[in-house]
């Protein structure tokens, strides 16, 4: 059944094919990603919509590099380690996948293709619209996710897939793929790269501390927090979040942490976010 989605998995040298069940078994987990099955993205679900995601190990966690351009304050506040995140054994999956990625490239790939036609074919269904956003807890190039030399951005011509990046030049895949939206995310280190993103008709995102501004460095503010399909946002604005079930010991480290704007401290907002 596999193959008949996806002929070229059948093309793997004359071996018998992989069945679905088969290749679970052999990865230890039970699925890659999901639609809609974290607190942000089960918000899709108001809007009639389903979002597949997979959460990773980010940064560094599991040995391997999924965020070239994580610095110290993002990482240590990731959305990684909020919600579910929190227990060990959410981490322990979230690393299985990250070690599957970069040790069983095929293999994983093959369950992420797999899980976003299955995903693609309940939202019809349902009679709901269908996104995908692969880096919810990392950065990873989407044009990596590649099988027998197909990206999942040509793999679904048809789908809508949304990101959020720090590597500037990711943001250009969306000029690349008409079915793919990227936003920019500030780091507190970043801005120059954040106005370059804005100047090129991009939208930004950036964390607050307490509630959003109308405006921030000029740019109006629209609340990032209310869905996470970016891709339905307008463009050249600021996408305003506010900070999350941030862990404890980075609660008192607020005034210390460029990557969450204090709108307490309006004073230091260009101090802060200037690199
Ligand atoms: S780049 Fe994003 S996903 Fe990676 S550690 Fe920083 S906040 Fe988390």
């Amino acid at each position: 059944m596999f193959q008949k989605f996806f002929p070229n998995f059948a093309s793997e040298s004359k071996q018998k094919p992989m069945l679905v069940k088969e290749m679970y078994e052999q990865v230890g987990f039970n699925y890659l990603g999901k639609a809609n099955h974290s607190a942000k993205m089960a918000k899709s679900g108001k809007y009639n919509e389903l979002v597949y995601s997979v959460y990773l190990a980010s940064s560094d966690a599991s040995g391997y590099n999924v965020c070239p351009m994580a610095n110290v304050f993002c990482k240590n506040a990731c959305l990684n380690y909020a919600g579910y995140g929190r227990y060990n054994n959410i981490q322990q999956s979230r690393i299985k996948k990250t070690r599957l990625f970069f040790e069983n490239r095929e293999l994983f790939m093959k369950i992420l293709f797999h899980e976003i036609e299955k995903y693609r074919k309940k939202a019809i269904k349902e009679q709901k619209r269908f996104s995908v956003r692969f880096n919810a807890t990392s950065d990873i190039n989407l044009k990596q996710l590649k099988l027998n030399g197909v990206n999942v951005l040509e793999q679904f011509p048809g789908v809508q897939f949304y990101d959020y990046t720090k590597v500037y030049k990711y943001l250009f895949l969306a000029n690349e793929y008409s079915n793919l939206d990227m936003t920019f995310s500030y780091s507190g280190e970043n801005w120059d790269e954040c106005q370059s993103a804005l100047d090129n008709g991009f939208r930004v995102s950036a964390i607050f501390q307490e509630q959003l501004p109308d405006y921030f460095r000029g740019y109006p503010v629209i609340d990032g927090d209310s869905y996470d399909m970016r891709y339905l946002d307008p463009n050249n604005v600021i996408v305003g979040l506010r900070v999350k079930n941030v862990p404890k010991q980075q609660l008192e480290q607020f005034d210390e942490n460029p990557f969450f704007v204090p709108l307490s401290h309006p004073d230091r907002l260009d101090a802060l976010s200037v690199s």
